[in-house]
């Protein structure tokens, strides 16, 4: 990793030159993406970095920005892992401890559908099965094996309630990635970061053996050999720094350039929570959230979907438009960020009036990005490809199946 040189902080002018140059060659390398990071908050740099990648956003994706309306579903909050920051993850006898059941599932989509949604975003704990000895009961008496098992008779439940399954399950071998598959559009699993330090005692991962790296990287590229749309992203303010931030950077467009299934990257800045061990921590600013949707862009080039959730950083949201983000990702008129619950979503009409505002158009996607649906057929199941074009407009955006006019559906 480069380490600062001499004209070291940057000024304006000189972060200016290293951004054109990205821009115009359509990355940022390693190097200059770490002297800008380390300069970020210095006079007029942000401005300048987020000027060259909303140029770039431009070049690769119009003045369109896209949100997915979906109903979140988090199967089950019980996790083998105990993340320092977490607080979605409960213990068995917590009152707050669930796991859905199937009829439960049925009913959320029902929820959703009515509501206009195409994506049923599963999400939830890692193999809480190695863990707790209650849930291998709970799964044993409804004749399932794992919480993979689940997950996949939730998926079909899902599929056969005319909404497209998003799953994000912590860590699947290969042949679990490939049982979801065909029922699942899309699936995800965030890099978050690819610091080891993390690991170590008293860090954020360090009672997370899901959360190893090595771990990680693997099934993003499993995801790759298998051509699954893959949805990964770096979590800010973990305890990781600048140059393990561009490395969690760098690793993902490594991985894209070798197996080009990564079809979005989040930028998820993390917010202390009250009840964890990680409650003292400060806040990552604001204006640091904005910059390094910026380096992300600008690492990745005008052609990745970069997202930000708008419910993290809602004061930003007008300053994020102009950092290079395309995308807002799932928003849900039905159900919470069952993640971050104090975060509540945006209302569509004023996400749709804050987008405007930075001169960009909102559009509506399903799980899976437009350009994805009309041009890249290899990379879905031959069930998925008969029942996207429902679920999609001409131009690929979405197009709710179960709405009678014209209007309404898309
Ligand atoms: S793996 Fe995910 S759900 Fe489990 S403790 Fe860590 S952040 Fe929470």
């Amino acid at each position: 990793m480069t380490a600062p040189d001499s004209d070291f902080p940057l000024t304006a002018a000189a972060a200016e030159a290293l951004v054109r140059e990205a821009v115009d060659e359509g990355r940022l390398d390693v190097g200059p993406a770490l002297r800008l990071a380390h300069s970020l908050l210095e006079p007029g740099v942000l401005d300048v970095v987020c000027e060259g990648a909303f140029e770039s956003k431009r070049r690769g994706k119009g003045d369109v920005v896209t949100v997915s309306r979906n109903v979140f579903i988090p199967l089950t909050n019980l996790c083998r892992n105990r993340c320092s920051y977490c607080s979605f993850a409960k213990p068995p006898d917590s009152p707050e401890a669930h796991t859905y059941s199937l009829e439960e599932v049925v009913e959320v989509v029902r929820g959703g559908v009515m509501t206009g949604c195409t994506e049923a975003l599963l999400c939830l704990g890692d193999k809480p099965e190695i863990a707790y000895k209650s849930h291998r009961a709970w799964l044993a008496e409804r004749g399932l094996g794992t919480t993979v098992d689940l997950v996949l008779e939730a998926s079909k439940v899902a599929f056969a309630g005319d909404m497209l399954p998003h799953t994000n399950a912590g860590i699947l071998s290969i042949e679990e990635m490939e049982s979801l598959r065909p029922w699942n559009a899309s699936m995800g699993l965030m890099m978050e970061t690819t610091s080891q330090r993390l690991r170590g005692k008293g860090m954020a991962h360090h009672y997370a053996h899901d959360k190893d790296p090595k771990l990680r990287i693997r099934m993003h590229e499993e995801a790759g050999e298998l051509k699954i749309p893959f949805t990964t992203g770096l979590l800010l303010g973990i305890g990781e720094n600048d140059a393990e931030r561009v490395d969690t950077l760098a690793t993902i467009r490594d991985i894209q350039d070798r197996f080009g299934h990564l079809q979005e990257i989040i930028v998820q800045p993390f917010h202390p929570k009250p009840e964890t061990p990680m409650r003292h921590v400060s806040p990552i600013r604001d204006d640091e959230v904005v910059g390094w949707v910026a380096i992300t862009r600008l690492v990745m080039g005008p052609e990745m979907n970069v997202q930000a959730p708008p419910n993290l950083a809602p004061d930003m949201l007008p300053r994020l438009v102009g950092s290079g983000l395309n995308d807002w990702g799932g928003v849900s008129p039905v159900t919470v960020d069952f993640i971050n619950p104090e975060a509540p979503w945006p209302a569509i009409d004023r996400l749709r009036e804050l987008t405007e505002s930075g001169g960009q158009k909102l559009r509506d996607r399903g799980p899976v990005y437009p350009d994805w649906i009309l041009e890249r057929d290899e990379f879905f199941d031959p069930q998925l490809r008969a029942v996207l074009p429902r679920f999609a407009t001409d131009e690929g955006y979405a197009r709710r199946p179960h709405c009678q006019s014209k209007e309404e559906a898309a």
